[in-house]
């Protein structure tokens, strides 16, 4: 499914009709807050987003039609047609700007195909970035914001990244007043994915049956947590409704939890809807050494080190 790709002595700036290279961070949910689900089949959401130094790279370059390659986390699993949120996001581009959709695409994937840290999304946001430089199309953040919630509940915050508050179905981002802090995470990769819509229905399951844990309901602490520099106080104030029915769906999730804890970390929560752990440490060296000991568990499919928060789409 994947093609070979080679860079074309690339140095990845904009050059006159491209190549453009875009890099973006996945995202983790301080906070994400589930409320009641809606009408349209969408949940509430009162999120905290905060993106981190794990980053997907898309570059694009001019071409008759438009065609996509890839390498990295997912690569020959996940498809490159229509179906994949980067060809998706090219054709909502072209058809709001009136130009034709003609671009080569390729994406170099590091954040794991559906693990809860938006990956997709991020990709998506990409393009959107990427295509609007190479077609020299212009859009303002407000409208490249605007298509990006017709993608993705999560995109637009990834146009955004840093530490931003999202509502409605997630798309309505608006920033934070934060300190300038840098927070030190370890992430833990688990095997294989989790659906984020069968974390959604495990969770309206477990309310109806009345065995879910009462909503978490305002953020205000996390937003407070985020104006101090104590990673104690973050890490209390760490939160995500979905945590049950991911750990539901995928129990062995405990384990992994319980592993970062015994290791040291200040807090440890699923990401979104999972299955990759995230996992709060006091300093670098701190998250260097939890890192070593989660690795060391045995209960990740990877331990990476991460920052945040880090920028969202950006030229590279
Ligand atoms: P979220 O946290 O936004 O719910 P996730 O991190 O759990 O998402 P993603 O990696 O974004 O999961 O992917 C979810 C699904 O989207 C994948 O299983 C795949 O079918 C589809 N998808 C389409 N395009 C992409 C892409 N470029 N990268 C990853 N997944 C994609």
């Amino acid at each position: 499914m994947t093609e070979a790709w080679r860079p074309d002595g690339e140095d990845g700036r904009r050059g006159a009709g491209g190549p453009v290279k875009v890099r973006v961070p996945a995202k983790v949910n301080l906070h994400l807050g589930v409320g009641p689900l809606r009408r349209d089949g969408y949940h509430e959401l009162n999120t905290v987003y905060h993106a981190i130094s794990i980053y997907d790279e898309l570059t694009a370059r001019p071409g008759d039609t438009l065609t996509l390659t890839m390498e990295g986390e997912g690569a020959g699993e996940l498809a490159l047609d229509d179906s994949n949120l980067v060809i998706r996001a090219a054709h909502a581009l072209a058809g709001y700007a009136g130009v034709l959709p003609h671009a080569r695409l390729h994406l170099r994937k590091q954040i794991p195909l559906a693990g809860g840290l938006a990956g997709g999304s991020a990709d998506a946001a990409a393009t959107l970035v990427a295509c609007d430089a190479l077609w020299g199309t212009r859009l303002s953040r407000e409208e490249l914001a605007g298509i990006a919630a017709d993608l993705g509940s999560d995109v637009p915050f990834l146009i955004h990244g840093g530490t931003a508050l999202g509502t409605g179905r997630g798309e309505a981002v608006s920033p934070v007043l934060a300190r300038p802090t840098s927070w030190h995470w370890v992430v833990g990769i688990a095997d294989g994915g989790l659906s984020t819509p069968a974390a959604y229905r495990e969770l309206d399951r477990l309310r109806e049956a009345g065995t879910a844990r009462p909503p978490l309901g305002s953020t205000d602490a996390l937003l407070a947590a985020l104006r101090q520099r104590d990673p104690r106080v973050l890490a209390a104030a760490l939160g995500n409704d979905l945590q049950d029915a991911a750990l539901a769906m995928r129990p062995a999730l405990a384990d992994t939890l319980k592993a970062g804890e015994a290791a040291g970390a200040l807090a440890g929560i699923v990401s979104g809807s999972g299955p990759t752990c995230v996992f709060l440490a006091a300093d670098e060296a701190h998250a260097r050494g939890l890192a070593r000991d989660l690795t060391a568990a045995g209960v990740c499919r990877e331990v990476r080190v991460a920052h945040g928060p880090v920028a969202g789409a950006r030229i590279v």
